[in-house]
């Protein structure tokens, strides 16, 4: 079995120190992937510190990796050796429901197999996710990076986020039709937001920015905002009542719903993706008389977040980073709580 080694949280109160583990014995369709970079997410802190009740441990957590193909089983046939891979959040599945055959196997009625923290469909050991040197994980599951977003260490390390926070947000803007004529709002500025704003204004939307503190409004323009918009500004936000084709909410600290919903048009929608630890209380008037919706929306499946991959290709997208060593995720996830981060935190594996 492939020996690795990563950083590992012990139980929801010890940090992350470094940890030695195996990978589950390679599979005839399965490659392995010498880790380059991996992005941190929100959703490592919450489940490190076991703030969703479903932790495992000793936990390595990470699922926005990219790396380096070192070997491949006898039955690969989408990589070779030295090819860039990128693997999310989702590692497996059942492949047989009907939700694995459509694709969207991030809703697999027999419940994905997670990066970290869960039993492998194969052997049972629990998986490791990429706070680590390397990853075993079937082909069907793992993607590949366009050239162009590979050429440089730099951009490469900017990929590293697309796999969550990118796809995340790119799955709904498209689910709900965002395009030119459509205004749209973001509600949050942070690792997922900034990708929403750039997926929504790529895809021509005419884009509001929600923010708690102007300042970021410099920011949220230079990402493709044509408005921002201070969400405790009421008169600011009744100028935009009734206005909005879709409302994107990536904030996952708890916060109220209601005064994005009143600016929602009739028939619009709202999308959650992020997970807070208390769930909201909601005003369904804003629903009701506008026969509004109110949906939330998760990663997306395996051919979906292939194409959100080759469409940053063509347009040059990654998420804006801050490169960090690993000795530093401590740190990082303190100054993520703060929101310190513009706009996500990259461990650099090399310094494992
Ligand atoms: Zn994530
Ligand atoms: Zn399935």
């Amino acid at each position: 079995m492939p020996a690795s080694k990563g950083y590992a949280a012990q139980s929801k109160s010890t940090p992350l120190a470094p940890y030695a583990f195996t990978r589950r014995e390679p599979l005839p369709s399965d490659i392995v992937v010498d880790l380059l970079y991996c992005g941190v997410c929100h959703s490592d802190l919450h489940m490190a510190r076991n703030e969703w009740g479903n932790a495992v441990y000793p936990m390595v957590p990470g699922h926005e990796i990219v790396g380096t193909v070192t070997s491949v089983g006898s039955a690969v046939t989408k990589f070779k050796v030295g090819d860039i891979a990128a693997i999310g959040v989702l590692v497996d599945s059942c492949r047989t429901c009907s939700k694995c055959e459509k694709g969207e196997e991030q809703y697999c009625l027999n419940g994905m197999t997670l990066t970290y923290a869960v039993p492998d469909r194969f052997d049972g050991s629990i998986t490791m996710g990429g706070y680590s040197s390397n990853y075993v994980v079937d082909e069907r599951y793992a993607h590949t990076v366009p050239a162009n977003l590979a050429a440089t260490k730099e951009l490469l390390a900017g990929v590293a986020p697309l796999l969550c926070a990118g796809i995340t947000t790119y799955s709904p803007l498209k689910h709900w039709g965002v395009g030119p004529g459509s205004k749209v709002g973001i509600v949050g500025l942070g690792g997922l937001g900034h990708m929403g704003l750039k997926f929504a204004h790529s895809f021509g939307a005419h884009v509001v920015q929600f923010t708690t503190s102007l300042k970021k409004k410099e920011d949220a323009l230079r990402l493709g905002a044509d408005e921002v918009v201070l969400s405790t500004d009421e008169d600011a936000m009744k100028a935009h009542a009734n206005s909005f084709d879709f409302i994107l909410d990536t904030a996952s600290a708890p916060h109220s719903l209601d005064p994005y919903s009143a600016l929602l048009k009739h028939d619009a929608a709202m999308a959650l993706v992020g997970l807070p630890e208390v769930p909201p209380v909601v005003d369904v008037t804003n629903f009701i008389f506008r026969r509004a919706s109110l949906s939330g929306s998760c990663i997306g499946g395996v051919p979906e977040t292939q194409e959100m991959l080759n469409y940053c290709g063509e347009h040059n997208i990654t998420s804006d980073i801050e490169i960090i060593a690993m000795p530093q995720i401590n740190e990082a996830f303190e100054r993520m709580l703060k929101q310190d981060v513009k706009y996500r935190f990259v461990i650099d594996l090399k310094t494992l």
